[in-house]
């Protein structure tokens, strides 16, 4: 007999997440990724838009300079190596990589994975065990959360950015007789858009001397000087002892991640981390364009790629609060625009895709329930006019979804 009952509890979740407003349709692309797409509309049509939510803060996804570097990285060394690292994965270019994003954010090594998400999972467990404690912050993204409940350490939690309750939750694990302490948090809040404050949690983990993590990748080729993140920002980046990060979001947008620290660590995850143990050596497409984003990125043109980020980011700010939408205020290219609703949120994103303007809706689980909202995230690649095309779509938009300006 087969299991009915089974398939009738996926299509029962499904009609629920459906009747909530949350099911999270997927577009499809039918373009090179970029700030101009052709994607399949509703309809089957096809659709020209502006994207305005895609990870490409540098424009560097469909950089032709970053396309040929994977192409050629391919031609050398085949679509892959059909092989984890230890066995015969490992080939020049990881360690190259390897030794180019070790030396872009000033640590002495790092290591490899096929995703951040695998590097968050793998960080955790090899290092610290039921002797130790994690004090993480409660809008860590997915995969930190999912890293810790792998690992044996005992669990503490401060509330968002609270660095009164941080010293607590140090305070707390100090008196259970942790023996070390590690501190973990992101960098950029991706939801919000909000950065983290590391110069109060690098100096609270110094006085309870507790080790500082920082899953950095929102901000990697992004934010502080040269693209260092955000603990460059704050001139606090030798005091973070690991930091995670992806090439899959300014750094060329392929896929993959990377854990950079002190080398006894990168040695120790080498050995032990499961992710990267029991997981297939990244292509050689993805280092190749990794590497051609690093170098850009790290480099002049990367300054003047910034710099373009920040004048887009106010722009399209100033512009949205003008035309009554409710953002969160920051800097990061990263701009919510708050909507609560989830259905409304669908609904607004669907009228602008329809305008022309490529955005998607998020709700819950991704962000708590009731603050539904767009994400917006502009890149350097936008030009003020596209912005300004954005701006006008979002307002017509409201009007079809007959929601009032905030
Ligand atoms: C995107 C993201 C990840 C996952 O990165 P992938 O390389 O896509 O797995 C992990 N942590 C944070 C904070 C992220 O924003």
């Amino acid at each position: 007999m087969p299991d009915t009952a089974f398939y009738e509890r996926q299509r029962t979740a499904l009609e629920e997440i459906g009747a909530q407003g949350l099911t999270k349709p997927e577009r499809v692309l039918l373009s090179r990724q970029g700030v101009h797409v052709r994607l399949r509309g509703e309809d089957g049509r096809e659709v020209d838009a502006i994207n305005l939510c895609a990870n490409n803060y540098l424009g560097l996804a469909g950089d032709q300079r970053v396309v040929a570097a994977a192409i050629a990285a391919t031609s050398a060394g085949g679509a892959g190596f059909a092989s984890v690292r230890f066995i015969c994965g490992t080939h020049e270019f990881h360690k190259e990589l390897e030794r180019e994003i070790a030396g872009y954010l000033g640590y002495e090594d790092s290591i490899l994975f096929a995703a951040a998400f695998d590097a968050n999972g793998a960080v955790f467990e090899p290092l610290l065990d039921d002797q130790d404690a994690i004090v993480s912050d409660s809008l860590n993204h997915a995969s930190i959360i999912d890293g810790i409940r792998l690992c044996k350490a005992k669990r503490y939690r401060f509330a968002n950015n609270d660095m009164d309750d941080l010293e607590t939750q140090l305070k707390a694990a100090r008196a259970d007789g942790a023996r070390t302490i590690l501190v973990v948090t992101d960098g950029v809040f991706s939801m919000d858009g909000y950065l983290a404050n590391l110069t109060s949690i690098t100096h609270l983990a110094g006085r309870y001397q507790a080790l500082v993590m920082v899953d950095d990748c929102h901000a990697t080729g992004v934010v502080g000087p040269a693209g260092r993140g955000v603990a460059a920002l704050q001139g606090v980046a030798d005091k973070v002892d690991i930091v995670t990060g992806t090439f899959g979001k300014a750094l060329g947008g392929a896929m993959g991640g990377f854990i950079a620290a002190r080398r006894e660590v990168i040695d120790i995850l080498r050995q032990k981390a499961r992710p990267y143990l029991f997981s297939n050596a990244l292509a050689p497409s993805i280092c190749g364009a990794s590497l051609a984003a690093i170098e850009i990125a790290r480099g002049a043109e990367g300054d003047d790629l910034r710099r373009q980020i920040v004048r887009n980011a106010a722009h399209f700010r100033g512009a949205m609060t003008e035309a009554g939408f409710k953002l969160n205020p920051g800097q990061h290219p990263i701009i919510p625009v708050l909507l609560g609703d989830a259905r409304l949120a669908q609904n607004m994103a669907r009228e602008l895709l329809d305008l022309g303007v490529f955005v998607t809706g998020f709700s819950f689980p991704v962000v708590p329930k009731g603050q539904a909202r767009i994400r917006t995230q502009v890149s350097a690649a936008h030009t003020p006019a596209d912005l300004d095309f954005a701006v006008e779509a979002f307002v017509k938009a409201r009007e079809i979804c007959g929601a009032s300006a905030q």
